[in-house]
């Protein structure tokens, strides 16, 4: 017997209820330009919360929840009218796409190929076979998992200019990637309407444009990954913050083994690096998000390598015994919450 955990039943349940609800439209307070504007939505299989500031916020907000909707449709694997469920069902034939999926893809294979295939794109098979696509968690025998492994591999994907043809058996899953890419888009959607100060939530991946209205920095929380409390504040201005964490998503069996959501595609088995947390800061959400996922597979060791010859980013990493590494880049920014139990902070250099 498979058991879920509740937390995981309580929050899809208050998602359920949300998605119900579909668009709120942007509400805003005018007297200047100091008041927040906000709109909240359902996408992307999360509740997702946008505040700007400024006086062309109210429809600039329509336009971004309007837009995140729109990207959903045509990244959702299981909505049969989508782009992907098209490459997915193609039976390796050539499929036509929009220039958003085509460089959503270009860019998740080029982070595949900067990691060394951590960020692995073409799971979606094997990620159905553990049921984290559905909810009906099971344990897939090692040769199931080997057999579905056959058609996984970026390198077969083929990108031409305007479409996207991958081998018959193999299917894509954007999961990893679209809400980063889904915000840069929304960024630059704010940034053209003169936006230049704002807070996107996507689903806990954060984005911030510029700095909170009065110029300090925004207050970013990122989240103990043992007991859903605060692990600790970071101050940032323009950039993202992007966690992945194996307490996101996963079940336990009947031995009380933990199985989650983020595999490894070496193995394809759930990735079992050592870490509790990956968070990634940086200028943008789509690098971002792609590399929690991969710096969650890598493990520290490999995480603080890859930092060092890739660059451009800084890290949070909770190892799962509770320790805590950050990269020297963020060490002012970052407060580590007085009520963590490991007070020391270990930076990487
Ligand atoms: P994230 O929350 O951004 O780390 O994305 C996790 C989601 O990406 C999972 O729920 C899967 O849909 C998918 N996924 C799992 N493992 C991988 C992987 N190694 N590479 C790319 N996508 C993955
Ligand atoms: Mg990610």
């Amino acid at each position: 017997m498979i058991i879920v955990k509740g937390f995981i039943k309580m929050k899809k349940t208050f998602l359920g209820i949300l998605a119900s609800c579909a668009v709120l439209f942007a509400s805003c307070a005018y007297e200047s330009d100091r008041k927040p504007c906000s709109v909240s939505f359902f996408a992307m299989d999360t509740y997702m919360t946008v505040t700007a500031y400024g006086k062309n916020a109210e429809s600039a907000l329509n336009d971004v929840s309007e837009k995140i909707i729109a990207l959903e449709k045509m990244w959702s694997a299981t909505d049969e009218n989508s782009e992907v469920y098209a490459i997915n069902n193609s039976g390796g034939k050539t499929v036509p796409v929009s220039k958003e999926t085509e460089a959503l893809i270009e860019y998740a294979l080029e982070i595949s190929e900067a990691t060394d295939g951590a960020l692995n794109i073409t799971l979606y098979p094997v990620l159905k076979a553990w049921g984290f696509t559905t909810g009906e968690y099971r344990v897939p025998s090692d040769d199931e998992i080997a057999a579905l492994l056959e058609n996984t591999g970026c390198e077969k994907v083929r990108l031409d200019s305007g479409s996207v043809t991958i081998p018959e058996g193999m299917q894509l899953d954007l999961g990893a990637v679209g809400k980063g890419y889904a915000g840069d888009i929304a960024v630059s959607i704010l940034k053209e309407r003169g936006v230049n100060s704002a807070l996107l939530d996507l689903g806990g991946n954060i984005q911030a444009i510029g700095s909170k209205p009065d110029g300090t920095p925004w207050r970013v929380g990122l989240r103990n990954p043992f007991d859903g409390g605060s692990l600790a504040m970071l101050e940032v201005s323009d950039c993202a913050v992007i966690t992945s964490g194996g307490y996101e998503r996963y079940f336990t069996d009947e031995n009380g083994s933990t199985y989650c959501h983020i595999l490894d595609p070496e193995n394809g088995r759930p990735a079992e690096s050592g870490l509790a947390s990956a968070t990634i800061i940086g200028s943008k959400g789509r690098l971002c998000d792609g590399l929690s996922t991969a710096v969650f597979v890598m493990g520290q060791e490999k995480a603080e390598q890859f930092w060092r010859g890739y660059g451009g980013f800084e890290m949070v990493l909770v190892t799962k015994g509770g320790e805590v590494y950050i990269t020297e880049g963020i060490e002012e920014s970052f407060t580590l919450n007085g009520e963590y139990p490991d007070t020391r902070v270990n930076v990487i250099r």
